[in-house]
């Protein structure tokens, strides 16, 4: 890694998952993603603002009208899909890269699309700067998925999902979880779909969110 990573940042890092802890993340691994992937690179180019304030558990604009999900949320989206080392997934909205680089930690081989062309453009060579190159990511729709390395073990939506995506499910592996927020975007359910069989499906539901809308199409 060629950006600054200190043991202040390190300290920070440590703290957060302390607290992440405190508000019920209870997987020891996705903890530890928490604590090793750098999240104040992951900005864009407001360096110094970041530099104080990437280690609160919050949400941020990261340009083109879309934010850095809370690692709260980042957390418990990692958690909600109990990831074994190897398995394939799916991340629709690769945004800043952040949540990606979490998944990658944990051992996962992560496939990620972004609908925004700005966005990707930013964060495909970000990811291979700081190590993760072996993230892959696609500029595309995400209802659409990405059917050439399907299927996937599991896939997470990082955006509000008005409607179930279809070609997503098909997508996925039986036996495979989906991890989605469902519903508008101030007030949607976290939801895990596991599927048993083609066209069925059981769904459990983890409490409320706010998140961006996936919206359809690709933005150039
Ligand atoms: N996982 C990101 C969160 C980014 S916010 C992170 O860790 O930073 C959600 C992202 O989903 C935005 O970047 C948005 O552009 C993207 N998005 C919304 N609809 C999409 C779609 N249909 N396909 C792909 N990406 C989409």
């Amino acid at each position: 890694m060629n950006q600054l990573d200190t043991y202040r940042h390190k300290g920070l890092r440590k703290e957060l998952a302390v607290k992440l802890r405190d508000k019920g993340i209870a997987d020891q691994n996705v903890l530890n993603a928490i604590e090793t992937v750098p999240r104040h690179l992951f900005f864009g180019n407001d360096t110094i603002f970041f530099e104080t304030h990437a280690y609160e558990d919050k949400a941020f604009q990261i340009g083109e009208g879309q934010t850095i999900s809370q690692p709260y949320t980042v957390a418990r989206q990692s958690e909600l899909l109990e990831i074994s080392p190897r398995e394939k997934i799916l991340e629709i909205g690769t945004g800043s890269g952040y949540q990606a680089a979490v998944l990658a930690v944990l051992g996962a081989r992560v496939f990620s699309i972004e609908r925004h062309r700005k966005l990707f453009e930013r964060t495909k060579p970000l990811l291979e700067q700081l190590g993760y190159s072996h993230i892959k990511c696609f500029f595309g729709d995400g209802f659409e998925g990405a059917p050439s390395y399907a299927p996937y073990d599991k896939i997470i939506i990082t955006a509000a999902v008005p409607e179930l995506p279809k070609k997503l499910l098909q997508q996925l592996t039986i036996g495979g979880k989906m991890v989605l927020p469902f519903g508008s975007e101030a007030n949607c359910d976290m939801v895990r779909i596991t599927k048993h069989a083609e066209g069925q499906y059981s769904e459990e539901v983890f409490g409320k969110f706010a998140f961006v809308p996936m919206l359809k199409g690709r933005v150039f």
